[in-house]
């Protein structure tokens, strides 16, 4: 044996396959602030290592999520009971609900053994994305966008089924968030909705596939993906050397000024400039790539079953926010048909509770002038959160695949890019902007380097 691959064989493979952390007795708990002191209590937990949040607070009365490891527990009862804090166990042992997330191997070259009953690694997901290709050779390319931190590739899937009428285009993005499974899950199985659609007894299903130009990013943190995986289920940044970054605050809108972090080590850490990461980079160039005749911009992420709406920075509903939140609401209507899932509909303010900062999406509307842009929180509400166990995963898909699909209504006007120019960031709030971000960038370096 070559003794290179011996010395790889010894030094890469404990490394490679024994260290992925278990949440044994960690225990995912609920809390709802109802006084500004439980806001306060919650806040100040974020910033301690012993609690992972899975639903960061917002407003008064909205659910926190939080994972507390075992040797914190005691401690953070004691002080929730003294400040007679209501605080419910969701689950118990967090890693239990992990193992029910079955993940299956792809059988190569044999594209019907892809499913949605269980999850899949990034090899998986591409290799069937590549056979898929291969089958249907006139309808639909997988390109390479850019690269991740680690050097994985960022793939994106073109759809135009034959015959199509090419009226404008769809974007959707999937995975930004490692952790959340089921994004990646049903980006794929609505690529494999549009490439079946010719086939389909719904007229009306198949028309619409017919009318759009797709586009489909089923991973966009690759790294991250894997590294959920691997190594940590509740990863969610991706996975940069120098300090990994939420990659939904890493876009250039509003960048560093609200619900963000600029310590390294927060969930909802920035990055140090817009833009500072080659996935957002990459997507951000595939969008700009593709804003001719742009129309829909659609993000997955989960869990809350929200539909989402720009901007996620500000309390205000600008713009088409009264026509977009018409046809979410209809949206809203159908989803809850198939399985009675209630979705909330609203900007981040409205729905999550708390405002946030370099969304993708909203920098798509900004600066691209998309006229239909929505973030979906898919399920649940939190009784699984990340956890998501697999029965649900083809469910959630069903009934979400109807939400879109009532959104891309074909619309009887013809294709308008939305109107005006993004002014929101200009002028008082423009400025406002800048100092906050100056404020946060200095209290990161004295924090950094006190
Ligand atoms: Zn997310």
């Amino acid at each position: 044996m070559d003794i290179n691959l011996i010395y790889f064989l010894i030094f890469f493979f404990p490394i490679t396959f024994c260290d992925c952390k278990k949440y044994y007795n960690y225990t995912l708990y609920r809390g709802i602030p109802v006084e500004a002191k439980d806001l306060e209590f919650f806040q100040n937990l974020t910033q301690v290592e012993h609690v992972n949040f899975w639903r960061e607070p917002g407003r008064m009365f909205k659910p926190v999520d939080f994972v507390v490891d075992p040797e914190y527990k005691e401690l953070f009862l004691k002080d929730a009971n003294n400040l007679g804090l209501y605080i419910t166990t969701i689950i118990e042992d967090v890693q239990k609900a992990f193992d029910t997330q079955s993940v299956k191997p792809y059988i190569r070259r044999n594209i019907e053994s892809f499913d949605w009953n269980n999850y899949y690694r990034l090899k998986d997901i591409y290799e069937w994305l590549r056979d898929l290709a291969n089958t249907y050779p006139a309808e639909m390319k997988v390109t390479t966008i850019g690269r991740s931190n680690e050097n994985r590739e960022i793939l994106a899937v073109e759809i135009t089924l034959k015959g199509c009428k090419m009226r404008s285009k769809v974007i959707v993005e999937g995975g930004i968030h490692a952790r959340e499974w089921i994004s990646p899950a049903f980006v794929t199985y609505f690529i494999n909705e549009i490439l079946h659609a010719p086939y389909s007894k719904d007229e009306e299903f198949k028309d619409i596939a017919m009318t759009y130009e797709w586009y489909f990013v089923p991973v966009l943190n690759p790294d991250g993906y894997e590294y959920s995986h691997t190594n940590d289920r509740m990863w969610r940044k991706n996975r940069n050397q120098l300090g990994s970054v939420d990659l939904n605050r890493n876009f250039d809108h509003a960048f560093g000024t609200t619900g963000v972090s600029f310590r390294m080590s927060s969930e909802t850490f920035c990055g140090l400039s817009a833009f500072s990461e080659p996935e957002s980079q990459a997507m951000a160039s595939f969008v700009e790539s593709k804003s001719h005749q742009l129309e829909y911009y659609f993000a997955f992420h989960s869990y809350g079953q929200y539909m989402i709406m720009p901007y996620a920075n500000m309390k205000m509903h600008v713009e088409n926010f009264d026509d977009v939140y018409k046809m979410c609401l209809e949206a809203k209507t159908k989803i809850a048909k198939r399985y009675n899932t209630a979705y909330t509909v609203g900007t981040a303010y409205d729905t999550v509770g708390y405002m946030t900062s370099g969304v993708s999406g909203c920098w798509v509307k900004a600066n691209l002038r998309v006229p239909y842009v929505v973030t979906f929180e898919l399920r649940d509400t939190g009784y699984h959160g990340f956890a998501l166990p697999p029965g649900k995963i083809q469910p959630t898909c069903l009934e979400t695949m109807d939400g879109v699909i009532s959104l891309l209504k074909p619309q009887t006007k013809a294709y308008a890019r939305l109107e005006g120019k993004y002014n929101y960031d200009s002028g008082a709030i423009f400025i406002l902007d800048k100092i906050i971000l100056v404020f946060n960038v200095l209290l990161f370096i004295i924090v950094r380097f006190d």
